[in-house]
């Protein structure tokens, strides 16, 4: 999100109103629900007082923001939440179906050198599903997600949302 608005010497210009809208926006999105005042990071406020939604943005337009405000931690905005998206960002490439497969194969190789005869029938059975299930398309034509690789991504996103297992069940079902 671009906030370089926040640094603009004038306010009347409609880069600093549409940057004052963006904020605006954030801002209601993110209330504390049952309370109808945020603060105010106008220049002379700096978040220390709190006023209606419509004063807020008076101040912003008479007072212009606090230069250094460019991260809006008082009004919501966590500090991991960029990590959080380079993080989901990055690993949401293509790759993903064949590192599953490269991973299984491992394994297997793995598996057959060390143990080969000790394996149970069961647990090799459930092997050759995770490997089907890791070369076969989520849906025709998907080339993105194999079944496995899919699987793994909605557990990985439960985890970092701390999903509870029954909602994560519901929203599965
Ligand atoms: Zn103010």
């Amino acid at each position: 999100m671009d906030r370089s608005w926040i640094q603009l010497p004038t306010r009347g210009r409609r880069e600093y109103i549409n940057g004052v809208k963006q904020f605006m926006n954030f801002a209601i999105a993110h209330m504390k629900p049952g309370s109808d005042l945020i603060p105010c990071p106008c220049m002379d406020c700096n978040n220390f007082r709190k006023y209606s939604p419509d004063q807020v943005e008076d101040h912003l337009y008479a007072n212009g923001m606090a230069k250094d405000y460019t991260k809006w931690t008082d009004h919501g905005e966590n500090d991991d939440d960029f990590e959080l998206e380079d993080d989901i960002l990055e690993s949401e490439n293509e790759e993903d179906v064949d590192d599953v497969v490269e991973m299984l194969n491992d394994f297997q190789a793995h598996d057959d050198r060390e143990s080969q005869e000790h394996v149970p029938i069961m647990e090799e059975n459930k092997f050759r599903r995770l490997m089907r299930d890791a070369e076969q398309e989520l849906y025709p034509g998907c080339r993105k997600f194999s079944k496995l690789s899919f699987t793994v991504k909605l557990l990985h996103l439960k985890i970092i949302f701390v999903v509870a297992t029954s909602s994560f069940q519901r929203c599965l079902s």
